[in-house]
């Protein structure tokens, strides 16, 4: 069955598929969501939720920034909190050496004129985090940020879009993409959708839909995973990572402590699935108690991994396509794009909308991936990777 000409389909009913969809309905434009299975049934729903500009790569400071202001308002945006809770957002320093790298990171980001990461002498990490190990010189925060919960707040997106007239099919995959005249034709299982606009958001899948548009992104599927621990006493109201091992930590108001950090199982998009490594959850295990000595003897009741796309150099594609005129990508969040989700989403509708925008989105470009391209993308430097 062909339906008629909509003025975009996005690919991807993830936090970024919704909330791209949400701000280009805000803008006016009639939109079809496509979702090969639920929404937020990947990595957006079961991610840590952790909403963070701590630690972000330098060309992502700016779009973090955006995107934490809308969620300090998000209620206004999708009528619904989203468990959304201010934390200060602390990364650990055990060592001399990690301390002096978290203050030249301080040092640069105040050069490029934010002043949001903060430096914790001893003393002061130590006003945040009672509980913390003794041998732990000081740290970096960022106190505005915070956590929210990923079904929670998906959803959310979706319901606000829908009620602004966005049709999300679910269970229905693009399975081949092209162009057609001035448009875009998805063929799908369930019949075929044509659009003036096409949004790539499928996250870890998305290089299949940029190769059929003729363009290459390296988006490399991976299974970030994550445990939980039996109700704790409460010790710890910030959300806690660590400079040099991953982590990120934080304790939930019921008492149990949610951990997790980029150490990553295997993936299988064709199937789904994702298989945890006991020996690497055993590291982000040893890791957290290495920081919370409290933490020795706790309870994991829980834990999982969720797919997924992770980008060579840890940064997502955020772009119009090279190739289609009218055509947009953003996928490849590298493990930290569900707090980009409400600024990203904004982005693109923008983009979309009105073919521009002043959002600093070059270094994000696809053309990055090209054949002889400079990889790096950017001139800017980036920072070490970070996830979660
Ligand atoms: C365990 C874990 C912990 C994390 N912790 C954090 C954190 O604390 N903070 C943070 O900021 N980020 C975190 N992240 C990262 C964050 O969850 C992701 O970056 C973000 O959710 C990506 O959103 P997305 O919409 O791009 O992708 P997804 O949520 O993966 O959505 C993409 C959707 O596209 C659909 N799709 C794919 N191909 C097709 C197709 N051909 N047709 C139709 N639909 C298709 C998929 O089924 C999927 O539902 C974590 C991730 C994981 C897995």
């Amino acid at each position: 069955m062909a339906n008629r000409t909509v003025d975009l389909v996005v690919i991807g009913g993830g936090i970024h598929g919704c909330s791209a969809a949400l701000h280009a309905a805000l803008r006016g434009l009639e939109v079809v969501v496509l979702e090969k299975d639920t929404v937020a049934r990947h990595a957006s729903g079961v991610n840590a939720g952790g909403v963070r500009r701590l630690g972000r790569d330098y060309p992502e400071v700016p779009i973090s920034q955006r995107s934490m202001e809308i969620w300090h308002r998000i209620e206004e945006l999708v009528d619904d909190d989203c468990g959304f809770q201010r934390a200060p957002q602390i990364k650990v320093a055990e060592t001399e050496a990690d301390f002096e790298a978290l203050k030249a990171r301080a040092a640069h980001l105040r050069a490029m004129g934010f002043e949001h990461e903060i430096v914790l002498e001893r003393s002061e990490l130590r006003e945040h985090l009672p509980a913390v190990a003794e041998h732990c010189v000081g740290g970096l925060a960022s106190l505005d940020d915070g956590f929210a919960l990923p079904y929670q707040t998906t959803f959310a997106f979706q319901r606000k879009a829908r009620s602004l007239g966005v049709r999300f099919e679910e269970n229905c995959r693009a399975r081949k993409v092209e162009r057609v005249g001035a448009d875009f034709r998805v063929s799908t299982d369930r019949g075929v959708f044509t659009s003036r606009k096409l949004l790539n958001c499928s996250g870890a899948w998305a290089g299949e839909i940029a190769r059929q548009l003729g363009e290459y992104a390296p988006v490399a599927a991976t299974a970030p995973m994550m445990l939980v621990t039996s109700r704790m006493p409460r010790f710890c109201t910030a959300v806690v990572g660590n400079e040099t091992r991953p982590l990120s930590f934080k304790q939930m108001q019921n008492g149990t402590v949610v951990i997790g950090g980029g150490r990553r199982g295997r993936p299988n998009p064709e199937t789904n699935a994702s298989e945890l490594i006991f020996s690497e959850l055993r590291q982000t295990a040893a890791t957290a108690i290495a920081v919370f000595p409290i933490m020795k003897g706790a309870t994991i009741v829980r834990s999982w991994a969720g797919i997924e796309g992770r980008m060579p150099d840890g940064i997502p594609v955020i772009s119009p396509s090279a190739t289609e005129e009218g055509a947009y990508h953003a996928f490849g969040f590298s493990s930290h794009g569900f707090q980009l989700g409400p600024g990203v989403g904004e982005i693109m509708g923008e983009l979309i909308a009105t073919g521009r925008t002043n959002a600093p989105i070059a270094p994000f470009s696809i053309t990055r991936f090209a054949p002889g391209a400079d990889a790096s993308g950017s001139s800017l430097t980036h920072a070490q990777g970070h996830s979660a």
